[in-house]
């Protein structure tokens, strides 16, 4: 049986993060857009003034534990059933705190390798990009709005982590938590 590569996103999957929910809530009420969801030519917004990172770097902190599944990914990678890797489309001003993170998650050996978006690319070019220098068969992802971005622009199955605000969307690989996305792994495998 072939060794599945399968990508994570890290906030939002791998980490949990109380303010995604929020977040989810104000983009459907339209508020908080002007810091959030700033329109620009491109679709993801960058925070450029010191005060928007430092409040960009906030929302990032706010993700406050690594999803106790991690032991089963790390039962799945131990049994060979996959190989694992994180890609996380946070841009370079979060480094630090994607070290520290890092350092937390290594320690448990799940992870082959962890990428992040350090030239500030937009985070879903620098997906797109990544899953297909690594050839993945699997990327999870928790937003909505980049899925069908990678579906267009890669090869790999796209999970979707969904959420009590766009649960309803149908879409052929949703899932309601990364635990979820671990039994459905243990049945492919
Ligand atoms: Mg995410």
């Amino acid at each position: 049986m072939k060794t599945l590569k399968v990508g994570f996103d890290l906030d939002g999957v791998i980490l949990n993060n109380p303010l995604r929910t929020l977040r989810i809530f104000a983009k459907k009420l339209k508020v908080l857009k002007p810091i959030f969801f700033k329109q620009e030519k491109s679709p993801f917004y960058y925070p450029k003034t010191d005060w928007e990172k430092k409040f960009w770097t906030f929302v990032h902190k706010s993700s406050y534990r690594i999803d106790p599944t991690i032991y089963q990914l790390q039962s799945l990678v131990q049994e060979k059933k996959i190989d694992a890797y994180i890609i996380s489309g946070r841009y370079s001003f979060l480094k630090k705190d994607f070290n520290r993170w890092l350092k937390k998650i290594n320690r448990l050996n799940v992870f082959k390798k962890s990428y992040s978006n350090e030239n500030d690319l937009q985070p879903n070019d620098f997906k797109v990009k990544m899953i297909n220098k690594l050839k993945l068969d699997i990327y999870v992802e928790d937003n909505w709005d980049i899925i069908e971005k990678l579906n267009h622009h890669t090869k790999a199955k796209i999970f979707w982590i969904t959420n009590i605000v766009d649960r309803k969307i149908p879409y052929q690989f949703k899932f309601s938590s990364l635990k979820e996305v671990c039994q459905y792994l243990k049945k492919l495998v």
